[in-house]
């Protein structure tokens, strides 16, 4: 099972709901921070990391050689990465999104493959959970792949022990955040009751909803504001998962960089609940399919 914890903006607590419902998760995890313009996952979960890699994007390279200024190359990216200057062939890889189509469409075979490093994957574990993190490079815009090459990396870690996976997701529902959250079997939308939080909840639900998980909602700070994203779930048929309570202690031992649900029984409990939630609605999915597989 997939469980992708997403939220229409930032700041709504989604970090928090990630790290509290992997330490009361009652089967084996692995989780992974996809955020990975701003990871801070591991700052909660502590985990110890043992092995990293640098992700790379598969960039075109020009052979000035056999190139004969064709332009089928230029005419056909769509992102402007390849130009033709008076007589010279340029391309810009930090405009390039990877998709290979330029070195396929050449006729003279002038595209090699190059690369050019996106950031960097880790991995490692917090106790019995397996840990991956992706962090991009310093200035680098091009958040997706490394997003999908560490997703990658936590499914081969995931399959190793039969793991049911957590993902943190990108907040917001651009490109990042699609690609994180497109491999999950549920959809848990962190919001909080306010005019803001039903603005960026409606503006999730319609990014995500079109992928086909489910979609279940977490309510952070509960008891601000007013009914309106009560209202606008049970419109939408979207389950309220559970509710974490507006609390100044609790505000406190996120801020000390604290799991809220190990600072009190009741939070905790209601961690617990919303995990067996989740589970009771487990259907066969990833771990599971690699479980069938290796026991084939
Ligand atoms: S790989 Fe795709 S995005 Fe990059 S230059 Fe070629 S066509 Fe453009
Ligand atoms: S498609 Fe190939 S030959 Fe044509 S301009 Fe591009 S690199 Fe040169």
């Amino acid at each position: 099972m997939i469980i992708a914890v997403a939220s229409g903006k930032g700041g709504t607590g989604k970090t928090t709901v990630a790290a509290s419902l992997a330490v009361v998760w009652e089967r084996p995890l692995a989780v992974v921070d996809l955020d990975v313009e701003a990871p801070n996952l591991h700052l909660f979960l502590e985990p110890e990391l043992t092995a990293s890699e640098t992700a790379f994007m598969e960039i075109p390279q020009v052979d000035a050689s056999r190139c004969t200024r064709c332009r089928a190359c230029v005419d056909l990216c769509q992102f402007k990465a390849i130009s033709l200057l008076g007589d010279a062939l340029m391309t810009f890889p930090e405009m390039c999104h990877g998709c290979g189509a330029c070195m396929a469409v050449c006729p003279e075979n002038a595209m090699r493959p190059g690369r050019r490093p996106l950031g960097a994957i880790s991995w490692g574990h917090a106790g019995p959970i397996r840990f991956a993190m992706g962090r991009l490079k310093i200035g680098e815009a091009m958040s997706p792949p490394l997003i999908r090459r560490t997703r990658q990396k936590i499914e081969v870690l995931a399959r190793t022990g039969a793991a049911d996976i957590i993902m943190d997701a990108p907040p917001g529902v651009s490109c990042p955040a699609v690609n994180a959250v497109m491999a999950a079997d549920v959809i848990l939308l962190v919001t909080e009751p306010t005019p803001f939080g039903l603005f960026d909840l409606r503006l999730a639900v319609q990014a995500f909803d079109p992928l086909g998980s489910r979609l279940g909602v977490v309510v952070n700070r509960a008891g601000i504001g007013n009914r309106d994203v009560y209202r606008f779930c049970d419109q939408r048929g979207i389950d309220i998962l559970a509710e974490i309570p507006f609390e100044r202690d609790l505000a406190e031992v996120y801020a000390r960089g604290g799991i809220i649900a190990q600072a009190r029984p009741a939070i905790r409990e209601r961690f617990r609940q919303l995990g067996r939630k989740l589970a009771a609605n487990r259907e066969p999915s990833t771990a599971d399919h690699f479980k069938a597989v290796r026991h084939a």
